[in-house]
């Protein structure tokens, strides 16, 4: 398998919730994309992990992935093991992606950033021939290494790298985010979490403006990468239409 574009997330939805239009521009590009959610969110205040597996399902369709895994790690304790290091290089070595994305080093939610650390380390690692891994079958791995590293944007901010317009795909976006119903406000009383709070789907499209007026596009997506970012086409790197 060949991916062109690979996320990896502590928990599915989060992919949804910070850079599906990425992924959907990506698809539009004509890209292979996937996720590898690293837990099942089995800690979600809201929802059961049975409806939580069907709103992931729906969600896959809207971004039509080309791959979608989990590696059940446990939520709320997600390891900086070496072991989990290894799972993430198999799926490094298995999916073979151009890009990785991954959450951001400095994030609200602990496992979020223990995510980051497994696929930087796995990044790395998985480049390195003597670093042995075997897939599912038990065949000997061959060493890769994406190219690319970026770094998606969650609960806090920070000064982008780079910001990509989805302004053609941010409809479908907030379709694929809004799959995972049962974390967002009901209008009902319930649990009360971060998402599910009133207005916190109006804040996701703020800051997708926000990041878009940046650029003078309508609806962006921010990205922090340890690397500094260089392009073949100096053009390419000009979204405003005014000036
Ligand atoms: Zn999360």
């Amino acid at each position: 398998m060949q991916l062109d574009l690979l996320a990896i997330a502590a928990h599915p939805d989060d992919v949804e919730l910070a850079c599906a239009g990425t992924m959907l521009m990506a698809k539009r590009a004509g890209k292979r994309t996937g996720i590898v959610d690293l837990t099942k969110g089995e800690l979600s205040t809201r929802g059961t992990l049975e409806s939580r597996r069907r709103e992931t399902e729906a969600a896959s369709k809207i971004l039509k992935l080309d791959y979608r895994a989990n590696l059940d790690m446990t939520d709320g304790n997600i390891e900086r093991s070496q072991d989990n290091v290894r799972q993430v290089i198999v799926q490094l070595r298995k999916t073979r992606p151009t890009i990785l994305l991954a959450p951001s080093p400095q994030e609200r939610h602990p496992d979020h950033e223990a995510a980051a650390e497994l696929a930087h380390r796995a990044a790395f690692y998985s480049g390195l021939i003597k670093m042995e891994t075997k897939d599912a079958n038990g065949t000997p791995q061959e060493p890769y290494r994406p190219l690319l590293v970026l770094h998606y944007m969650q609960a806090y901010s920070f000064e982008p790298k780079i910001i990509v317009d989805i302004t053609p795909v941010f409809e479908e976006r907030m379709n694929a985010m809004e799959a995972y119903g049962s974390q967002f406000f009901s209008g009902k009383p319930e649990k009360m979490t971060i998402l599910a709070q009133p207005g916190f789907i109006d804040g996701l499209r703020a800051r997708a403006e926000h990041y878009g007026m940046m650029i003078g596009t309508r609806y962006a997506e921010p990205f922090w990468s340890h690397e500094v970012l260089g392009t073949k086409d100096l053009f390419s790197i000009v979204t405003k239409t005014i000036a």
